[in-house]
């Protein structure tokens, strides 16, 4: 299925439509027509009717995504909304911990009360609370010091405060973002691998594959750590892009 991603910012943002001051530059975005004048959009190409969105230098004229630039502005929004979802859960588990680790004995007090009540019920059942390994758990979480599930709710807010300094980032198509997402992401990698040799799961299986797509992806359109040309061919792509600098390299020819 292919989308064309420029039709569709169009439709929902208007059409970026520019007259260029240069006369040269001007007839080749402009025309007249019966209905009257229509300008070429800078993003979808289409000509649209009426006055222009902007007018002035062709040097100030908005540089407008389009194309593959455009597409990787929508892959990495959604990678930025994924990452922020997963910030704030983690930030959510992180505070639980931390109220956990103020009340703890309190919190045992009342797992032993609920254990008491439910022993019998799952013994009517032949299931054996006392060496359910949730059970075993659950006590074990109760067995940790305080300073250690201090410990486990900085690492989980810092780990957080990353993803959500890269969803901000990536959400803005900022480069240092993408390499901190890369970097941040493919150290993890080894974890959520070992991972899944402890115990499988969709959900991690989805985490990694997701993970290393967003990796490869990210440092293979973005050409970080020199990869494809590096940065100096990325900004040639997005330049070469932009339909006012094609449409200006054509009319120097003309
Ligand atoms: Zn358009």
């Amino acid at each position: 299925m292919k989308i064309d991603w420029d039709r569709r910012t169009c439709a929902r943002k208007g059409h970026a439509t520019y007259a260029p001051d240069d006369p040269r530059l001007r007839i080749r975005l402009h025309a007249q027509t019966a209905l009257g004048d229509v300008w070429r959009c800078l993003r979808c190409g289409d000509f649209v009717l009426g006055e222009p969105r902007g007018s002035g230098p062709a040097a100030d004229a908005p540089l407008v995504p389009r194309g593959k630039v455009l597409r990787d502005l929508f892959v990495l929004r959604f990678l930025a909304v994924e990452r922020a979802v997963r910030g704030v859960f983690i930030v959510l588990v992180a505070a639980a911990v931390w109220k956990f680790s103020n009340s703890q004995d309190a919190v045992r007090r009342l797992f032993d009360e609920y254990l008491d009540v439910f022993r019998p019920v799952f013994r009517h059942f032949h299931y054996d609370l006392d060496h359910s390994p949730v059970v075993g758990s659950v006590q074990k979480a109760f067995g940790y010091k305080h300073s250690t599930l201090l410990l486990v709710a900085a690492l989980l807010l810092a780990y957080a405060l990353v993803e959500i300094i890269e969803a901000v980032g990536l959400w803005y198509a900022k480069r240092w973002a993408e390499y901190l997402t890369v970097v941040a992401t493919a150290a993890f990698l080894p974890l959520e691998i070992y991972e899944l040799t402890e115990h499988i799961s969709w959900l991690k299986i989805t985490t990694l594959v997701l993970n290393i797509l967003a990796v490869l992806y990210i440092a293979l359109t973005k050409r970080l750590f020199g990869l494809r040309g590096g940065r100096r061919k990325f900004d040639e792509e997005r330049h070469s892009a932009s339909l006012m600098e094609v449409e200006e390299s054509a009319g120097v020819t003309v």
